[in-house]
């Protein structure tokens, strides 16, 4: 008998974004629909032959979520192609679609069965924790596994460099049948919970939600914005979210665009409070609007508000960057910057992760730069991690205020990133445009 077969690529990104949840996301569908699906997940090319000779009947499903997948994907597709085998592609559906592939569409309604059934199957996943942030709580050892947990998903706010706003992306809300059934699994399995919902204090029931963990011993994260964080607190103080004891262990703000100044203003008095509510955010550089001034304000920011060292360690695979956690803007097809990117700046691979930058914007390439100031002693620790000491102090030698930041870095991107966290250092600044 026919079934499905979900073959998730091998990637060797590992800031996965929720987009990478897909293969899960169908898997749960299936099962929830009672079809017969398999689910291969982390597959190499060392397993790519067995797998297709096993399942030459079966509909095959590849995910392609994330950039690097795309080699994996070039590399079998012929075998695809030959072996005549049915098969379709899921993941990121812009991406699928530019490089003219076949997509398996699913109505939104469907696969919101898979995004809030994830979790029923738990144990069938041999991986299955895919975010980064969980090793947040991972650290804990408290023995419980760590779970991530989708009580809503999407987003409509629409930021110009973000996927998830996309009409491809589903949209909705678990309904409270759901909702509890699955906190109810949570507590019976003792699992710690990762909250994925992209605002969880933007869902109409996080109320009930945070009361119902109260009690259990079970420790959370959740992602929230700036402003519901503001409001939450107002209407019921620190304590009240922390359930009385540890079992808040972080609230993810959203990302900190270094080009939205403002936006520095605004979550420095909730920085001022982490005493009492344990803060964790992001932040994003190597936007379109970025300049070495507005690298040299986000370095200011992290001195005073940046985390230690130590205080990143456990998660500085995934997010590294000069007294905090950073991200570099990826381009994702179909977004609105994707669609302006010739004229926003230069697209320097095409497989990008956020974790490495791909694009720097006209604006920063044309602003010529100074030396200021040589390094510091407390810096050297981080740039040895990061970037590397030595190609900071080689690229600073390289600096001369008649040339602009492009015709510094040429094509070498290892430089672009040298010069930008030396911006954050205040070891450069910019003489004009
Ligand atoms: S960056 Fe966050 S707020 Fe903006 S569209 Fe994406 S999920 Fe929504």
């Amino acid at each position: 008998m026919s079934q499905f077969a979900i073959i998730q690529p091998a990637t060797t990104e590992r800031n996965l974004g929720g987009v990478c949840y897909m293969p899960y996301w169908h898997y749960a569908m299936f099962r929830q629909k009672m079809e017969p699906v398999r689910l291969y997940e982390n597959v190499t090319m060392r397993d790519w032959d067995r797998l297709l000779e096993l399942h030459k009947k079966d509909r095959l499903l590849v995910d392609l979520s994330s950039y690097p997948q795309i080699d994996f994907v070039w590399s079998v597709l012929p075998d695809l192609v030959r072996a005549k085998t049915e098969f379709a592609f899921i993941g990121y559906e812009p991406l699928i679609r530019a490089l003219g592939l076949p997509f398996f569409k699913v109505k939104n309604e469907e696969l919101l069965t898979g995004v809030f059934g994830y979790l029923q199957y738990f144990e069938e996943y041999r991986y299955g924790l895919l975010s980064d942030c969980d090793s947040h709580l991972k650290h804990l050892e408290d023995g419980r596994a760590v779970v991530p947990l989708f009580l809503s998903v999407g987003c409509k706010r629409g930021c110009p460099y973000c996927y998830v706003s996309g009409s491809n992306y589903p949209y909705g809300t678990a309904s409270d049948r759901q909702i509890d059934a699955l906190l109810n699994l949570c507590v019976k399995q003792n699992w710690n919970i990762h909250f994925t919902d992209e605002n969880f204090f933007a869902h109409p029931r996080y109320r009930q939600i945070v009361e119902r963990l109260r009690g259990t011993g079970l420790r959370w994260i959740c992602l929230t914005d700036t402003l519901s964080l503001y409001r939450v607190l107002g209407e019921h103080g620190a304590e009240w979210l922390r359930g009385g004891g540890n079992a808040l262990n972080e609230v993810g703000l959203e990302v900190l665009d270094s080009t939205v100044l403002g936006k520095q203003q605004a979550i420095a008095p909730l920085l001022e409070r982490r005493h009492e509510v344990p803060i964790f955010w992001l932040t994003m550089t190597f936007l379109p609007r970025d300049t070495l001034g507005s690298m040299r304000a986000m370095g200011d920011f992290l001195r005073r508000y940046g985390y230690r060292l130590e205080e990143l360690l456990p998660r500085i695979q995934t997010n590294s960057t000069v007294g905090g956690l950073g991200q570099f803007m990826q381009l994702y097809h179909g977004t609105v910057y994707w669609q302006q990117r010739e004229k926003l700046g230069r697209v320097f691979t095409e497989r990008p992760t956020r974790l490495w930058p791909s694009f720097i914007g006209h604006r920063l390439l044309s602003s010529r730069v100074r030396v200021c100031e040589t390094l510091q002693k407390e810096d050297e620790e981080w740039l040895g991690l990061y970037v590397g000491k030595a190609r900071v102090e080689e690229t600073l030698q390289e600096v001369d205020g008649r040339k602009t930041f492009g015709e510094i870095v040429g094509e070498d991107m290892a430089k672009a990133v040298a010069l930008a966290q030396a911006a954050r250092l205040n070891l450069i600044e910019e003489v004009g445009g």
